[in-house]
């Protein structure tokens, strides 16, 4: 039945399941692939500084949020993150109950933005502002994704 046609009767209502196949491919845009280069080769985070207002920002991005210009200036950081927040999480993807994980936001002084990653720790040692660095894969088992960083540890 074309989708223009009335129903005049309850009955002629019908539905099927099926599926569309359907397939996606996401960059990481050009700021993004040079974070994710960086990640890979050097195991550090590229960060982005905006000429106008001085500000910088991690992950890597082409623009300020600030003053909408294009930053072209990124430097690996070297400092190491703090934990701005986190919380515990007791349910896998699905809902199932799991073993709780600890999920850090890491911010960076004098950084805007952060990284969002587990913590390699128990719950109870976390706290706000404790300083932490990231875990990574061995170089030659890194791709250049967020997976590359396998949780964040106290230092
Ligand atoms: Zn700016």
């Amino acid at each position: 039945m074309p989708i223009l046609e009335k129903i005049s009767q309850p009955s002629q209502a019908r539905h099927w399941t099926d599926s569309i196949p359907l397939e996606y491919h996401y960059t990481a845009g050009v700021a993004g692939e040079a974070f994710r280069q960086e990640l890979k080769e050097t195991g550090r985070f590229l960060i982005s500084k905006c000429a106008k207002c001085k500000n910088s920002y991690v992950p890597a991005r082409m623009f300020c949020p600030s003053c909408f210009v294009e930053m072209k200036e990124t430097k690996p950081l070297e400092k190491p993150g703090y934990v701005y927040s986190f919380t515990v999480v007791n349910r896998n993807r699905t809902g199932e109950p799991g073993e709780p994980v600890t999920i850090l936001l890491v911010k960076f002084e004098g950084v805007e933005g952060g990284i969002i990653h587990k913590l390699d720790a128990k719950t109870s040692d976390v706290s706000f502002g404790m300083r932490v660095s990231p875990t990574l894969k061995n170089p030659d088992e890194r791709t250049g994704a967020l997976t590359d960083i396998l949780s964040f540890r106290p230092i």
